[in-house]
């Protein structure tokens, strides 16, 4: 067994959105005689995190919401690190994508150590492909699964559809295959996203 850990890590001065100042995480530590105590503040789409259909859905549900079994279950990480600028359908046609599939799409954005305005995204057709097929939640190596596509319909098209959306995963050292995924968001009520904890579990069988 072994355990990947494909979280992205929180410090100021991170890979973030567009970087966006506005967007860096900022940590104040205070220390009194021996008690250390910090405080955090960012972004909840900071780094590795898992999105709630509000981010794009007025109204939508929010990130407690949901069903940690959604989240710890088995995966399949999918290489398309032959995309040079977006993962379409035809990128697809030759993986094994069944019904309620958890796909982690591992593109070239993970051996980007800054972050990359040009960085490989989902179009709209993969999109609806997966909707078709009825594959539970997808994940990718951005910060975003979109870049500024006008009414972000690869947003609106998974979530419409109860897909989970991950982004922020760190898959370089990840081959494609199967593994066993913890993925733990913090249970804070009411937002649009949560960082997360993402663990990826290979042989975890055996
Ligand atoms: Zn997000």
């Amino acid at each position: 067994m072994k355990i990947y850990d494909v979280t992205a890590p929180i410090y100021p001065g991170m890979p973030v959105y567009k970087n966006k100042p506005e967007k860096q995480p900022s940590i104040e530590t205070n220390t009194n005689g021996h008690v250390t105590e910090s405080r955090i503040s960012m972004d909840v789409h900071t780094g590795t995190h898992v999105d709630a259909p509000l981010h794009m859905i007025n109204d939508g549900a929010t990130i407690e919401t949901i069903a940690i079994e959604k989240l710890v279950r088995p995966c399949k990480v999918i290489d398309v690190t032959g995309a040079t600028e977006k993962i379409t359908k035809s990128e697809l046609a030759d993986a094994a994508i069944e019904k309620d599939d958890f796909l982690l799409f591992k593109t070239k954005n993970s051996f980007d150590e800054q972050f990359n305005f040009d960085f490989v995204y989902m179009a709209e057709d993969a999109a609806a492909y997966l909707t078709e097929i009825g594959v539970a939640g997808v994940g990718i190596d951005a910060l975003g699964i979109e870049r500024a596509q006008e009414g972000h319909p690869t947003h609106r098209l998974l979530m419409d559809n109860g897909v989970i959306i991950m982004e922020g995963l760190k898959l370089k050292d990840v081959r494609a295959g199967s593994y066993f995924m913890v993925a733990a968001p913090l249970k804070i009520f009411g937002t649009d996203a949560s960082p997360a904890r993402i663990l990826l579990i290979e042989n975890w069988n055996s």
